[in-house]
């Protein structure tokens, strides 16, 4: 691995005003390279690069279709590198490899779904009388900036850039200071297909210099930001004085309500995907299960025997899919949900298996479960994002709706049951922007994704996500 990497801005491979930062291996928590970090400067020459692409109209004068193709282009060449790619992201990020290699071609799903949106987006004519044609186009925003965070690095940008190249936008992404080094794919991948020169800018720097930089820049149009609902507010006060529109993406804290008439032993691999995967960093983990009375202390029991099964270490080491799980990001984001499990004790919650950290080096955590948690608790309302569930009981269906709904975000949420009213009554009552029903995650790069609450607005993902990045002109012609 080369020990040095640097930031791409109008094409070139360039060092950063800010100097460089380390990248840690979260398995070992060893160095794994220095990595440049952009300053206000090198943002400025970014956001200048893309404009320059946009006032030149290579992007916006071209057929979409043939936009489409470039973009679809780039997802072939991120599908045929997906192992090489993978490698990199556990070695920056930590999950296993398994994770990495669904997670590049995921990635490149994004490419291959909005490479073929590109030709679909089309205004409409509105009727006026004789004396008028009048129809509406869906232009670009223009400079869209886009903030990424560090627990699906290729994912998140995907879907973004995708999204935004197909609809003619301009992009400059920032990616996290935690795993900037598989962002460079995306970069290299656009150089190979020929994706003209200031269409794509691939940055690193830290949140608040390099990312406060982009978000209050004065001559981007867009911003689209994941991450947690702290920065969130933060960019949202951004977009608000130079009034771009902005999609935020933020937090979870979701709930599977599970019924007496559930499939348990299938929903081992709910839990197993929904909360142990990426070691419990996604925005819509299963954090919260909401169980029934009458099923609850089996369930408990499937759950703490799904958590025990699990072999902790290296992301490197777990190749194939299976029964184990890599480290956390950081030491301090594993040490911050260890207080939180070792705090929730102290409160009285039942500590069913976990809450430790196993003696290895990098930054681990054993896969944890929490029963007899009540629905106030600030381990029941705050977002861990760590490999830790917590188990709530509930007597009817109001009960199980009103916990699910009862913290301040709703990214997502879900309802195990085998009767069809059921369900859909959950569905109709859950405040979340995805409702999943017998499958958590069920859905995919089609499926438009984005929070009620605190979770953000906006959504990403779908051809929902094609209106975040385009505005509404109406034209009016006088015939005479
Ligand atoms: P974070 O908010 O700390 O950082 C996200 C990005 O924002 C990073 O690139 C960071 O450098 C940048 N940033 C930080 N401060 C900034 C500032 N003042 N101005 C501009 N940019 C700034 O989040 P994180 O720790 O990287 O990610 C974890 C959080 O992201 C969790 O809360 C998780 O739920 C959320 N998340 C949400 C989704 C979703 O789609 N809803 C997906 C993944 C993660």
């Amino acid at each position: 691995m080369d020990s040095y990497w640097q930031n791409w801005i109008g094409g070139e491979w360039v060092d950063g005003g800010a100097g460089r930062l380390t990248v840690e291996d979260p398995g070992s928590g060893e160095v794994l390279a220095e990595q440049a970090a952009a300053d206000g400067a090198d943002i400025d020459r970014a956001v200048g690069s893309a404009r320059a692409c946009l006032t030149s109209g290579v992007l916006t004068d071209m057929r979409p279709m043939e936009r489409g193709r470039l973009v679809q282009e780039m997802g072939r060449w991120i599908a045929a590198r997906v192992d090489e790619i993978a490698q990199m992201l556990t070695c920056e990020q930590g999950k296993t490899l398994w994770e990495a290699r669904t997670e590049a071609s995921n990635c490149a799903r994004y490419f291959e779904y909005y490479g073929n949106q590109a030709a679909t987006l089309e205004g409409r004519s509105i009727p006026l009388g004789a004396g008028y044609l009048d129809f509406t186009a869906l232009e670009p925003y223009g400079v869209s900036a886009q903030i990424i965070p560090w627990n699906f690095p290729l994912e998140i940008t995907a879907r973004s850039i995708a999204c935004g190249l197909a609809t003619g936008n301009a992009c400059v992404v920032k990616s996290s200071e935690m795993t900037p080094m598989s962002s460079r794919y995306f970069a290299l991948a656009a150089e190979a297909v020929g994706l003209p020169r200031g269409a794509l800018h691939i940055l690193t720097g830290w949140g608040h210099q390099a990312g406060a930089a982009l978000a209050g820049h004065p001559d981007i149009n867009q911003i689209v930001f994941t991450g947690s609902v702290a920065t969130g507010q933060k960019i949202a006060a951004a977009a608000a004085q130079t009034v771009v529109p902005c999609v935020l993406e933020l937090g979870g804290k979701s709930a599977a309500i599970v019924h007496d008439d559930a499939d348990l032993a299938a929903f081992e691999m709910d839990v197993r995907r929904g909360i142990f995967v990426n070691a419990g960093q996604i925005c819509s983990a299963m954090s919260r299960v909401v169980v029934h009375e009458a099923v609850h202390d089996e369930l408990v029991e499937r759950i703490a025997g799904v958590a025990r099964s699990l072999s902790v270490g290296p992301g490197i080491e777990r190749a194939e899919f299976g029964p184990n799980m890599g480290p956390m990001i950081s030491e301090k984001q594993r040490d911050r949900a260890l207080g939180m499990v070792a705090e929730a004790e102290a409160a009285g919650v039942r500590l069913v298996t976990g809450g430790r950290s196993p003696n290895l080096p990098g930054f681990f955590m054993e896969p944890t479960v929490l029963a007899d948690v009540a629905p106030g608790m600030r381990i029941a309302q705050e977002e861990i994002f760590g490999p830790v569930v917590s188990v709530l009981k509930f007597r009817d269906e109001a009960e199980a709706i009103a916990i699910a709904n009862g913290t301040q975000y709703g990214l997502v949420a879900g309802v195990f049951t085998r009767d069809l009213d059921r369900a859909t009554r959950a569905a109709r009552g859950l405040r979340a922007g995805q409702v999943f029903v017998n499958e958590w995650f069920a859905g995919g790069v089609e499926t438009p994704f984005g929070g009620y609450g605190k979770s953000g607005y906006g959504r990403e993902k779908g051809c929902e996500a094609l209106m975040n990045y385009v505005q509404t002109k109406n034209v009016a012609i006088r015939l005479r």
